[in-house]
């Protein structure tokens, strides 16, 4: 890791702003995976990661992190660098304008989810990772993490999967919803459990920022070696863009034009093709479930540097 000026004073101005936000103004950490609601709402990290692995940041940008959702963009990458196009069959690419663990829009669209990133999407996705990989689709996310961002000491929460775990009647409703259709392959009980020790892995800021990486470099992985097509990272970028903060999507592009996927820890990785990738941490939540601190850094990041896709 080296030290970058590149950006630092925008990242040391970002962070006085945040400190400046009372707790009060930072929403509330998540409370229906109650391993989650531990933490500390005034807590704040900001990485970004070059194209060549060149990583910094401020605040608590090494400190690890529930990753939660923001794994469910790795899950996808994998499973569209071994299978191609034959998941767009089983899962939809547009927005739900729906909460992320909504029921509601399955049942009139016959088991097949909007998006990869709500919840019955990333069921899905798991789903199929388990298939590729003979069962073992958190490791396979694991190994993938570890590689990417360098930190071979990367792993699962064993405390919030739990927690997950018997607060999970709503993932459990999903995924036995879509298997009623036949687009769950593997045994539920199985699945679930693959996808919560997904969710549950720990990782920084610098972590998730290094990990993204092939995201701007346009399906290159860390290495110099090629995960996706350019064409299968721009397909994730946009999906990232339309879907990934959920029904605060079209907010998010807005205020923040980035591609960018957030999760239920606090945390939210986004994606400057071509130039960068960033991830914000602070475990504050508003009502959608995006990091108030986080969407702000960002937003303020975009302002004052100009980068943006659009
Ligand atoms: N593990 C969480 C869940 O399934 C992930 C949700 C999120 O980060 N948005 O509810």
């Amino acid at each position: 890791m080296g030290v970058s000026p590149r950006f630092a004073s925008v990242l040391d101005r970002i962070a006085a702003e945040i400190a400046a936000v009372p707790d009060r103004d930072r929403g509330r950490p998540a409370d229906y995976i109650p391993a989650l609601a531990e933490a500390d709402p005034g807590r704040f990290g900001m990485a970004v990661a070059e194209l060549d692995g060149t990583v910094y940041g401020v605040g608590d940008w090494r400190r690890p992190f529930s990753a939660q959702s923001i794994t469910k963009v790795f899950t996808l990458a994998l499973v569209l660098s071994r299978d191609g196009e034959a998941l767009w069959e089983r899962v939809g690419r547009e927005p739900s304008g729906n909460p992320f663990n909504s029921l509601v829009q399955l049942e009139y669209e016959n088991g097949i989810p909007r998006n990869p990133f709500i919840n019955a999407g990333a069921l899905v996705t798991t789903d199929r990772l388990q298939a590729l990989t003979g069962g073992d689709a958190s490791g396979a996310l694991r190994d993938f993490l570890r590689a990417e961002s360098g930190n071979p000491g990367l792993d699962f929460d064993e405390k919030v999967a739990a927690s997950e775990a018997a607060h999970g009647d709503r993932n459990a409703a999903l995924a036995h919803f879509m298997a009623s259709y036949g687009n769950i392959t593997n045994p539920v009980p199985e699945l679930l459990e693959q996808y919560f020790r997904q969710c549950s892995l720990e990782a920084s800021c610098a972590d998730l920022a290094l990990a993204a990486g092939f995201l701007a470099r346009h399906g290159i992985r860390a290495d110099g070696s090629t995960l996706l097509t350019r064409s299968q990272a721009k397909q994730i970028n946009a999906v990232m863009l339309t879907c990934g903060t959920y029904d605060a999507a079209g907010d998010f592009a807005h205020r923040v034009g980035l591609p960018g996927k957030s999760g239920v820890g606090g945390g939210i990785i986004a994606v400057v093709p071509g130039h960068c990738t960033l991830c914000v941490w602070s475990p504050g939540l508003d009502r959608r479930g995006n990091s108030v601190a986080g969407v702000a850094a960002l937003d303020r990041f975009t302002t004052l540097t100009g980068l943006s896709v659009f």
